[in-house]
């Protein structure tokens, strides 16, 4: 078996623990590589940090070029983030902040978004009703029982059974058409 001493601990090892051409053994060079990329991305981030906060206006200029250099990815990123689930999930928290913070406002700004666009109203209308989603079954048993939705949503399990029945009574239509 051929061995090998390490520069950095000393140690006797076997050539295999060694990568190619290296005096230091693997376990040494991860450690260094380890702490080189620490130091330099540490230090690469406050240097970045610091010439941000210098320069303000020149980084506006720069992201705003870079906008108008990138519009066409930055959109198709917006719309890929969007349509994940964390870009969804903000999104609704965000309009969620909104909404408590002006209410009134919101609700009107709504309003008004919806009478303007009747097409995407009725789209999303539309979309809710086929995917039997919960807002839209737990409306539909709030109706027929007169509970409030904060007592209908403890019970997830009536929840299923109802989207059952408006499925099964959805087939029965199209089947008997
Ligand atoms: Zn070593």
């Amino acid at each position: 078996m051929e061995t090998k001493i390490c520069k950095k601990c000393g140690e006797v090892k076997e050539v295999e623990l060694f990568p190619k051409g290296r005096n230091a053994c693997r376990e040494c060079r991860k450690k260094y590589l380890n702490d080189f990329y620490r130091n330099n991305l540490d230090s690469a981030y406050q240097n970045a940090k610091s010439w941000r906060l210098e320069n303000p206006e020149k980084r506006k200029e720069i992201q705003k070029k870079y906008r108008e250099n990138n519009k066409e990815k930055i959109h198709l990123n917006d719309k890929i983030y969007r349509k994940s689930t964390i870009g969804y999930k903000k999104r609704i928290i965000n309009q969620r902040i909104c909404y408590l913070r002006n209410p009134v406002k919101k609700r009107q700004q709504k309003k008004i978004w919806r009478l303007n666009n009747p097409e995407k109203v009725k789209e999303t209308n539309r979309k809710i009703i086929d995917l039997l989603s919960d807002g839209y079954v737990i409306s539909k048993l709030k109706r027929q029982t007169g509970l409030p939705i904060s007592i209908i949503k403890q019970y997830p399990k009536l929840i299923k059974a109802k989207r059952l029945i408006i499925q099964n009574s959805r087939t029965i239509k199209t089947l008997t058409k």
